[in-house]
């Protein structure tokens, strides 16, 4: 699939955490879920991860790194696309490793709550999903390095498809009415806070 509907594949994923431990309104939480959805893509030669930029201006004055795009050389020279990165393992690794990362960086970020690890941890795990449908499947058990696929032969689809178009143009808005719906209760739980606080002063 390609980085782009991983990436809101990844951000969908907010939907689930908040089933469970409701929404804080933080957006870093979408873009944390983007982030993973892109991750497992760190050990293909050319992903959209290796790509992304951090940065300001426009043109000649643009002034920006792209903070993966070592790491992602790195990682693709050591493991194979679609290798142990797109595996169960790897989803473990992450999670761990990305609970005691948030849980030491929240001494300093104080928003860098638990849902984090989560939403990056799900995120990962969704791409693992999203590429399982494809032609090509993943070897989710590795070091069995056996492709699992995770639909009938026909129902599978190409990177690129009209399919995939379709997919990503549903989770684009799926993603709209959840961040729309979220922020309009957000604001009106703000609304009867404050509206309850004047009651209490005057
Ligand atoms: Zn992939």
């Amino acid at each position: 699939m390609k980085g782009s509907t991983h990436a809101v594949i990844g951000a969908n994923t907010v939907w689930i955490i908040s089933l469970f431990s409701g929404f804080s309104g933080n957006p870093f939480l979408l873009i944390a879920g983007a982030f993973g959805g892109l991750l497992p893509d760190l050990d293909a030669s050319d992903a959209k991860i290796k790509h992304l930029e951090i940065g300001y201006g426009k043109g000649r004055n643009r002034m920006a790194i792209k903070p993966f795009y070592l790491p992602s050389m790195i990682i693709s020279s050591l493991f194979k696309h679609r290798g142990i990165l797109h595996s169960f393992l790897a989803v473990i690794l992450v999670g761990w490793g990305s609970y005691w990362l948030f849980l030491f960086l929240s001494q300093w970020v104080s928003f860098l709550a638990q849902e984090f690890w989560m939403v990056l941890t799900l995120g990962y795990f969704s791409h693992l999903v999203a590429d399982g449908i494809t032609h090509h499947g993943v070897p989710l058990l590795w070091p069995w390095n056996r492709n699992i696929h995770l639909l009938p032969r026909l129902l599978r689809f190409r990177t690129g498809s009209f399919m995939e178009t379709v997919i990503f143009i549903v989770l684009l808005l799926t993603l709209g009415l959840f961040v729309l719906s979220s922020y309009q209760s957000l604001n009106l739980s703000g609304l009867v806070l404050l509206n309850s606080s004047r009651n209490v002063l005057y």
